[in-house]
């Protein structure tokens, strides 16, 4: 197995030009002449995606290259405006690291790093028309350049060998790892449903001892860590089928679909294909000791270790936080926390209520249209008694719908508990006139009568008084002191 991550750095502007790097903004926005590859536009380096690609290389374990050029890889497609990418080629900046991946059971295992290069982005091809989305079958194609030039780092592994049966696990256990580190260092919002992160899987099989590798097909642009671990399995067993039965793998890329299958796509490319030569435009990249020196020391703690610390700091079993850390909660949570939410609270929430919303829509936990500080403002609401839990769940899926921030999420669906005896009073006053009989029952001493009363009122008020002090308002009204 080998894996290629492409990382889109979060930068405030692209690779080589002034343009914001910014995802969602209107088609065609943030394009200029050089992201456009007009003729006569030169590219100038972005030194803090070059700082960025350094710390990513430090912290993947790598030695950084002292001096390295770009090189241009050639080819043409319509979301590639110069008819060229700007990649590394053969002096890429970081070579040979690794990282120890830690898996489920509590092992690590050790991916090496072959390297790890920075190139830009292309742009972003809608292609309509067609029942599958893709250019086949469409009668129109839309190019959308504001992701052209944007940052790019792309990791790649050594193969990784014997992992046997165990590769799915380990594919997806080494992406989430990736992604927590990337997430760690702030260089990349790391989304993979937004495209952020993407992962190719290379895979090949060979017999028990065989010392040289099958032919090998690469999956490409697989958008989840579920999905990574899916598209490993599928193509896994499709090999075999194929081997078991005396067939040979053609050397391809192939699709993955959301179905959970992968499916043909071009023949792979070669290098020569790609006709490299370093990019004249651009000076050589050559990091100074002393930068590489600095930016080591803005290298933090694994995430996973840091993990461990919070794991201790909120008093938790490994059982509950394996549980948070596969909902992908507990960076979540621990923002929450860092906004003024209880630990119990912010677990509460995105470990239950957050993670079934996830589920029912089908999306990771992050993704989910909901902030830390939005968790914790509905804790404080709660805290403050203006929102019972279930009355909370209410604001949290208005939130979730757009409806805006917690509080005005609350006002604008009169979720607020009701705290005004008055208002209570006067619904209790017309239950009980409503209710003739059940009134006379609560006034002759049959108290547990009372809770007709009560379910009354909690329907007329939609469930926003406190229930007990609407019990205590019915039998004071009935004469009957509870
Ligand atoms: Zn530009």
């Amino acid at each position: 197995m080998g894996m290629e991550v492409h990382v889109e750095l979060s930068t405030a502007t692209k690779m080589f030009c002034g343009c914001a790097n910014r995802f969602g903004a209107e088609p065609n926005t943030l394009v200029c002449p050089v992201c456009l590859g007009l003729p006569g536009s030169l590219p100038v380096l972005n030194e803090a995606a070059v700082e960025a690609a350094i710390r990513i290389g430090l912290a993947l374990n790598c030695d950084i290259a002292p001096w390295g050029r770009f090189a241009r890889k050639n080819y043409f497609y319509p979301d590639q405006p110069k008819n060229y990418q700007i990649s590394q080629y053969d002096e890429p900046i970081a070579i040979n690291g690794y990282l120890d991946v830690p898996l489920d059971d509590g092992t690590t295992f050790r991916v090496e790093i072959e390297r790890a290069h920075m190139e830009e982005d292309t742009g972003k091809l809608t292609h309509l028309g067609s029942d599958t989305g893709r250019i086949a079958g469409a009668t129109t194609s839309l190019a959308d350049f504001n992701r052209a030039g944007v940052p790019l780092i792309e990791i790649v592994s050594r193969p990784i060998e014997g992992t046997g049966a165990r590769a799915p696990e380990i594919a997806r256990a080494y992406v989430t790892a990736l992604r927590d580190l990337l997430r760690g260092l702030d260089v990349s919002d790391v989304r993979m449903d937004q495209g952020s992160m993407r992962c190719d899987s290379n895979l090949s099989l060979k017999p028990i001892g065989a010392t040289e590798f099958g032919t090998r097909t690469e999956t490409k642009n697989v958008n989840s860590l579920k999905s990574v671990e899916v598209a490993v399995r599928y193509e896994m067993r499709r090999q075999a089928a194929v081997l078991n039965s005396g067939g040979t793998i053609t050397q391809e890329t192939r699709h993955f679909h959301e179905d959970g299958y992968t499916s043909p796509g071009r023949s792979k490319e070669t290098a020569e294909d790609y006709r490299y030569f370093p990019e004249p435009d651009l000076e050589p990249v050559a990091p100074s000791a002393e930068l590489v020196e600095r930016l080591r020391q803005t290298i933090p703690e694994l995430p996973w270790l840091a993990r461990k610390r919070i794991q201790e700091d909120w008093g938790i079993s490994d059982e509950v936080m394996r549980d948070l850390v596969n909902a992908g909660a507990v960076e979540l949570v621990a923002a929450t926390v860092g906004h003024g939410a209880s630990s119990e609270a912010a677990r509460a929430w995105w470990g239950n209520f957050l993670v079934q919303k996830a589920n029912e829509s089908d999306v990771e936990l992050e993704a989910l249209p909901i902030t830390p500080a939005q968790v914790a403002a509905v804790v404080k609401l709660v805290d403050d008694g203006k929102l019972s839990n279930k009355l909370a769940r209410q604001v949290i899926e208005g939130v979730l719908a757009g409806e805006g921030e917690p509080e005005q999420v609350m006002t604008d669906r009169g979720l607020a508990l009701v705290r005004d005896d008055s208002v209570i009073q006067a619904a209790v006053d017309e239950a009980l006139a409503a209710n003739p009989d059940v009134a006379d029952k609560i006034r002759g001493g049959k108290i547990q009568a009372a809770g007709a009363i009560v379910g009354a009122v909690m329907k007329a008020t939609k469930g926003s008084a406190d229930a007990a002090r609407v019990r205590e308002l019915v039998l004071a009204a009935c004469g009957q002191s509870g």
